[in-house]
């Protein structure tokens, strides 16, 4: 008996092994094998077993394209002896029948070698040897008995209170002591030497709450519109998907709610629903979303039963929440897009919040979407998938539309709270009356002066893409676009030009305004900490926190500025789009959108997309709770049916004109867009390949391709990039031309090249 075997290598191939008889009724597909490979042990997964005895004469290799054709290669007729396995390195298997179908089908639809697919499923510990959960200090207070002190006397002041604090929270790993209460390691060992803590390594999983409490909640009595999106998820039809897919599953469901609708009390008896009948869920929320505030929602209401997938586990904790997935300790996975393998035991449910955003693509190989590895592994595992967003992707919209996915809706705000009220500032007014364009309009100055005296909160938003530079008229606030495309051209310093990144044609930089005759643009917009500055002098007395990318490189600072803001130790929250997303204030209710013309002059097809979510999600943040919201939106487009349907939060009005506009110019969702980028160190090499692929490809049946087009990020850590666009009617005819060409013109080994088929970052 033989066993192909996925090694943990980017070779795309399979390696073969002899099973030894002994081993033989063990071995099964989807087991973590030890194997033999080269001088050394590595470890794979078995993928395929076969008892047919033909075991010379292929060299022990295969190579697989995306897990379907397979390609002999018969290089040599040298007798090549194939070794045995070592042994298995866990009896479990780590992958089901379903789980290797599931990441065939992304290697298949991705175009990714099958290792790489099996390598994004798994905790990166599981493959490596001699990987142990990495241990931790832990510091515990020591107990008070009849013979020790409670508090050691030579204790000091700062010590003691120290000490109260550990005790209170029952001890603690050192790191999150130290955060917590601003303290030291050593001042810890000082502790310790008193004799009042001690101080152990510990090999345990980190709490996700890092020791703040998790108050258990109980269901709330559901609106008749939650009651029947619930009903609706819960007595999904066993109606056929697409009948390429398995039969008997049930659509996946888009639940359509607005801001504050409460969607996720909606998730969470959902899941209670799946737990009274014996079966697991999964939740995936994106990256920026995983704050404590999230997890405690889930905790609260399923208490240990939840395992965690945090990005910032080690991989020594995460290897310990996916055991206790595995074993059915945890029946609830709440995580981002890599939660979406969790091994949960008779799956009857995955939740994909906020499913439009873009963190559930993985930006490296495989390139898969979660939100549709979702979707599939609901089909293969004939689970429930519920796909939920106040502002659906046009992709998932169409398919609801055209009844693929059902649909439920929530259409207001739970207990009767109001929508905000919107208004849109006019910036070319108020440039006006400035000489230039300000930061902060009257209006909005006004309604956050208010909000201070009222002792509310208010949060301000700015979007800056700090790489696409528009050509902007200092004037009349007119972005320079190119007219074959309506986006606005990327200003390309290198050589002085515009370009379009859509079409690829470019122009000089103009000498006047189109619109206005006006001689002086601005190549760069207004960021984050320069607004801040600004607010600091309007509001001298006023609490300020800012969080963009800067602010929040340190561990944590994410969740302490939200924790602050909270706990209303600031007024106002200035940020970029990572304060856009699900967070839940009830005592803020104002937003302002700074610039919402940053966004939609973005060199990209779903700017105008973009611009409404962002629209709606900010403004999704004020008036959650009893006291109603107000929201400012600054632009130089009022006219814009972009921004005008964002700000009546009239969904369905922006989707269909947008998907007019993308079936007109052929893009997604009615034909499937991918990008392909080809890197080197030399620019002319990454032409040269990057525009032969693009001629040879633009013969391919089916395909259109753009020319081999320059990024507006032309060189990247060294590398020189070029991009060519594919657009197909389906993804199957992309991933085919693709094989051909990298087969047919396989490149010079100096050449990098990524396929990235649904690609969001159009560069
Ligand atoms: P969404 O995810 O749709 O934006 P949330 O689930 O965050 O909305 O709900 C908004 C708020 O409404 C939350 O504070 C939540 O606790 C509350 N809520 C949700 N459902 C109900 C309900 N049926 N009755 C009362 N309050 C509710
Ligand atoms: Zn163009």
């Amino acid at each position: 008996m033989t066993v192909k075997v996925a090694i943990d290598l980017a070779l795309d191939r399979l390696f073969t092994y002899e099973v030894p008889v002994e081993l033989c009724q063990e071995v099964k597909v989807g087991q973590l094998l030890r194997v033999p490979f080269g001088h050394r042990e590595a470890r794979g997964f078995a993928l395929q077993i076969d008892d047919s005895v033909q075991r010379i004469d292929d060299r022990g290799t295969e190579r697989e394209s995306g897990g379907r054709t397979t390609i002999n290669y018969q290089l040599s007729t040298i007798n090549y002896k194939i070794k045995p396995i070592l042994g298995i390195a866990d009896p479990a298997p780590f992958f089901s029948p379903a789980m290797l179908k599931l990441v065939r089908w992304i290697a298949d639809y991705t175009c990714s070698p099958i290792e790489m697919c099996l390598k994004s499923a798994v905790p990166a510990a599981v493959l490596r040897p001699n990987a142990k959960p990495k241990e931790l200090l832990f510091v515990e207070p020591c107990a008070a008995d009849g013979t020790t002190p409670v508090t050691p006397p030579e204790l000091t002041a700062y010590q003691k209170e120290l000490l109260e604090n550990i005790r209170r929270v029952g001890g603690g790993w050192v790191q999150q002591l130290c955060r917590e209460f601003s303290t030291t390691p050593t001042t810890l060992r000082a502790l310790a030497a008193k004799g009042a803590v001690t101080i152990a390594p510990r090999a345990q999983r980190r709490d996700p709450l890092a020791g703040r409490s998790v108050v258990p909640s109980k269901p709330l009595l559901l609106n008749g519109m939650q009651r029947a999106a619930l009903d609706r998820i819960v007595h999904a039809q066993s109606e056929t998907l697409n009948s390429k897919l398995e039969t008997g599953n049930s659509k996946p469901i888009l639940l359509h709610g607005v801001t504050g609708s409460g969607k996720t009390e909606v998730y969470l008896q959902a899941i209670a629903h799946e737990l009274d009948y014996g079966r697991g869920a999964i939740v995936l929320v994106p990256e920026i979303s995983l704050t404590p505030q999230t997890v405690r929602r889930f905790a609260g209401r399923f208490g240990d039963k939840v395992a965690v997938l945090h990005s910032a586990l080690s991989d020594g904790e995460r290897y310990d929440e996916w055991h206790r997935i595995r074993t059915g300790t945890a029946r609830v996975v709440v995580g981002p897009r890599s939660a979406v393998f969790a091994p949960v035991k008779d799956l009857g449910l995955i939740v994909v919040d906020e499913e439009h955003d873009t963190s559930y693509k993985q930006d490296e190989t495989p390139r898969y979407n979660a939100r549709d590895v979702a979707v599939m592994r609901g089909a293969f595992e004939n689970c429930k998938v519920v796909l939920g967003s106040a502002t659906p992707s046009l992709e998932t919209w169409f398919n609801a539309q055209r009844g693929k996915y059902a649909l439920a809706s929530m259409a207001a705000r739970v207990a009767g709270h109001p929508m905000p009220t919107v208004h849109l500032v006019n910036l070319e007014e108020e440039s006006e009356a400035y000489a230039s364009a300000p930061i902060f309009s009257k209006f909005l100055l006004d309604a956050i002066a208010e909000r201070n005296r009222r002792g509310e909160q208010t949060i301000l938003f700015l979007n800056r893409r700090g790489y696409s530079r528009v050509l902007e008229c200092k004037n009349c606030g007119c972005v320079i676009t190119c007219p074959n495309c309506s986006v606005a051209y990327t200003y390309h310093s290198a050589d002085n030009c515009l370009r379009c990144h859509v079409c690829g044609g470019w122009t000089p930089p103009p000498v006047s305004c189109p619109d206005c005759g006006a001689h002086e643009f601005s190549y760069t917009g207004v960021g984050t900490q320069r607004a801040e500055q600004a607010l600091r002098k309007c509001f001298p007395h006023a609490r300020i926190l800012r969080m963009d990318a800067d602010s929040t490189s340190r561990k944590n600072s994410h969740d302490d500025i939200l924790s602050k803001f909270r706990a209303r130790e600031a007024d106002i929250l200035i940020g970029t789009q990572m304060i856009a997303k699900g967070l839940d204030f009830p005592n803020v209710t104002l937003v302002g959108v700074l610039n919402a013309d940053a966004s939609l002059n973005m060199p990209d097809f779903r700017a105008a997309e973009r611009t409404f979510q962002l629209i709606a999600q900010v403004s999704g943040r004020a008036g959650r709770a009893e006291k109603p919201g107000e929201v400012f939106i600054q632009t130089f487009h009022p006219d814009s049916s972009v921004i005008q349907a964002a700000a009546e939060a009239d969904f369905a009005r922006f989707a269909s004109e947008e998907l007019k506009e993308r079936e007109v110019t052929g893009l997604p969702p009615y034909r499937k867009f991918a990008t392909a980028l080809f890197r080197a160190k030399e620019s002319a090499l990454a032409l040269r390949w990057a525009d032969l692929y693009a001629k040879s490809l633009a013969k391919y049946p089916g395909l259109s391709v753009s020319e081999a087009l320059p990024p507006a990020l032309e060189k990247a850590e060294g590398w020189y990039r070029f991009q060519v666009q594919i657009r197909a009617a389906s993804a199957r005819t992309i991933a085919a031309a693709w094989r051909w060409i990298v087969q047919a013109r396989p490149l010079p080994k100096e050449m990098r090249v990524a396929l990235d088929i649904d690609a969001l970052n159009i560069l």
